[in-house]
């Protein structure tokens, strides 16, 4: 990995929100960092934590009508290719032309059609029947997936993910910036040379943080545990010390030659307009 990367492509993910008083939110937060630094585009989340694909949809729909540039998230798990096909139809219809790409989480319910069993499979179907109008994201793995049998057959996968079309991948989120630097020096071993973009979670809440993490396998280190531990209930501590660490691994990828940066803001500005203004870009 070489030098900074002036033209770096910062963007946000958004969950959809479940009541009225969240979408007026939504609406705030998307305005507040607007305000600060533009992100490229904005996320939305398919089906995660416990929101529906409808909300997805409408979240995607109410932004893209305000002409804001919107990546739904799709995922095709529970989803037959009919359904798949329509979804494609409309976000054509809506102008959306950039996607991020998943198999998503096995359902409690196993809920299953059995058309599509990995993201692969989505990717080399959205290439069928769209061609290349979207623009495909896909997800990766520096720390592994949680399923992954071993890290090589985690990479093979993440391969034909790339080699069923995918122009560029987001990754799960981290705090080890050796994970990112031996993926993308894997990749570049093997010729993988589209963007590959750190998923960066701000660090807020200690309690939600090793709950997400536990599930998604990202590993919080020691010291960094040890840390928001002691802050306990001293929230400024806590959320300096976590701003301070995240602003100094957003740097560091930066310098290092990241493509950008995917902030995972769970809906709110104020973390990641913080981390954008200790950026040294
Ligand atoms: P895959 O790439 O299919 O991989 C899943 C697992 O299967 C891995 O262990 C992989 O090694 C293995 N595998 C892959 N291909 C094969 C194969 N051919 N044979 C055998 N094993 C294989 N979840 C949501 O529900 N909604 C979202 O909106 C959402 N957004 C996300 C955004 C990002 C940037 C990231 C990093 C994750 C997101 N997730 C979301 C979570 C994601 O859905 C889960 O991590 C899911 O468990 C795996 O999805 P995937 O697309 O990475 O799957």
């Amino acid at each position: 990995m070489s030098t900074t990367n002036s033209s770096a492509v910062l963007s946000c993910e958004f969950f959809p929100p479940r009541t009225e008083a969240g979408v007026e939110k939504l609406l705030v937060t998307q305005q507040t960092l607007n305000d600060v630094f533009q992100p490229a585009y904005y996320s939305v989340t398919f089906g995660a934590g416990g929101t529906t694909r409808e909300s997805t949809l409408e979240t995607v729909t109410l932004l893209s009508k305000k002409g804001i540039n919107v990546a739904p998230h799709i995922s095709c798990i529970g989803s037959s290719k009919q359904q798949i096909k329509e979804l494609l139809e409309l976000y054509k219809s809506l102008g959306i032309s950039r996607m991020v790409t998943l198999r998503g989480d096995i359902p409690e319910s196993g809920e299953s059609t059995k058309e599509f069993s990995h993201a692969n499979e989505l990717v080399s179907f959205i290439r069928e029947t769209t061609g290349n109008h979207f623009t495909i994201e896909v997800a990766a793995y520096p720390e592994y997936h949680p399923e992954s049998v071993s890290p090589q057959s985690d990479f093979e996968h993440f391969k034909s993910k790339v080699a069923a079309g995918a122009d560029g991948a987001i990754t799960q989120y981290f705090y080890n910036i050796d994970a990112y630097s031996r993926f993308i020096d894997n990749c570049q071993r093997e010729n993988i040379n589209i963007p590959i973009t750190p998923g960066i979670m701000p660090i807020t809440n200690y309690a939600s943080l090793i709950r997400f993490s536990d599930i998604c396998g990202a590993e919080i280190p020691r010291w960094i545990r040890k840390q928001l531990e002691a802050y306990a209930d001293d929230k400024e501590s806590l959320r300096s010390f976590g701003l301070d660490v995240t602003s100094n691994l957003c740097n560091q990828l930066l310098q290092q030659g990241a493509p950008g940066l995917h902030f995972y803001t769970l809906n709110q500005a104020g973390a990641t307009n913080a981390i954008w203004k200790n950026l040294s870009i």
